[in-house]
């Protein structure tokens, strides 16, 4: 495994992968990696094959009053499970090699973005699509995977590929959950056993929102008021929103449509601001 810091040896390390006739696979992420992400890195095994694998934690894509400076960085440990993955290259830039003095390009989607995590992250999707663009200008890959669990930012980015034309296919991996339910998460760790305990509030709204449509309700406002409901039961949970939405353009829907609506929910357990959804 080789671990590349500079864009242009990246750039030419893809270039050299392309000439191969490589089919690369690119997993982006923050690092602080855990089995979500590895269950990533093995779907992109199967789409593509060579893994490159990114680790950047994007200033961007934080707001003023974000976690920026607490998200957990820990590179060493990172690249062990990628190696142990058989992923082929890992991309660790710096901030400073993404953005250098006197940066001031950035990218927007205007209609998918908006709503959800748009109304109270307002400049998170552009830094997200942003440093998704450039990755894909630097690698070049043939697949892209991102997971279910950012449901916003995977339709995000797949209507910004369409939009611009990337030649990239974009690739959904599903959710993964500790055995309790709760959705792994790199900011999972900032969570007491107390609050891990109310958090386990955001799956068991899914899983109850699951079963009412299993037994045939499709009124959302049934669905969206027993799943606050249960989110309100819990002290150290304020919910920030709770709807019923297309899986493409994030609208809000008035009827559940198989395989197409998503629950999504957005929660403050305390200090720690955790998202889920599942599609209904
Ligand atoms: P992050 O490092 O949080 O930016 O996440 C990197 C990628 O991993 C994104 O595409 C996430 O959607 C995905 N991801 C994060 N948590 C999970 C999870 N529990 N299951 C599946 N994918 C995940």
């Amino acid at each position: 495994m080789q671990t590349i810091t500079s864009v242009t040896e990246m750039q030419t390390r893809a270039e050299n992968l392309r000439g191969e006739g490589r089919r690369v696979a690119l997993v982006p992420t923050m690092g602080a990696l855990h089995d979500g992400h590895l269950s990533l890195i093995r779907l992109a095994a199967e789409r593509g094959d060579t893994v490159v694998v990114s680790i950047f934690v994007n200033p961007a894509q934080f707001g003023p009053n974000e976690d920026f400076a607490h998200y957990p960085r820990e590179l060493d440990a990172d690249l062990k499970k990628c190696e142990a993955a058989g992923v082929s290259v890992v991309f660790a830039p710096s901030s400073e090699e993404m953005y250098p003095k006197g940066y001031s390009t950035y990218l927007a989607e205007e209609a998918v973005a908006r709503p959800l995590e748009g109304v109270s992250r307002p400049a998170h999707f552009r830094g997200v699509i942003t440093v998704v663009a450039k990755l894909f200008n630097i690698i070049r890959p043939a697949v892209a995977v991102f997971g279910q669990k950012d449901a916003q930012q995977v339709a995000v980015i797949k209507k910004m590929a369409r939009d611009l034309h990337l030649p990239v296919e974009i690739v959904t991996a599903p959710t993964l959950r500790d055995a309790d339910g709760l959705a792994l998460s790199s900011r999972n760790r900032h969570l007491t056993p107390a609050q891990r305990q109310d958090a386990l509030s955001l799956s068991q709204a899914l899983r109850r929102a699951q079963a009412m449509v299993a037994q045939g309700e499709h009124r959302t406002d049934r669905l969206v008021a027993e799943a606050t409901h249960i989110l309100s039961q819990h002290r150290r949970v304020r919910v920030i929103y709770a709807a019923l939405v297309d899986r493409e353009t994030m609208e809000a829907v008035r009827e559940v449509r198989a395989g197409r609506t998503l629950l999504v929910l957005a929660a403050w357990v305390d200090e720690v601001r955790l998202i889920d959804n599942e599609i209904l």
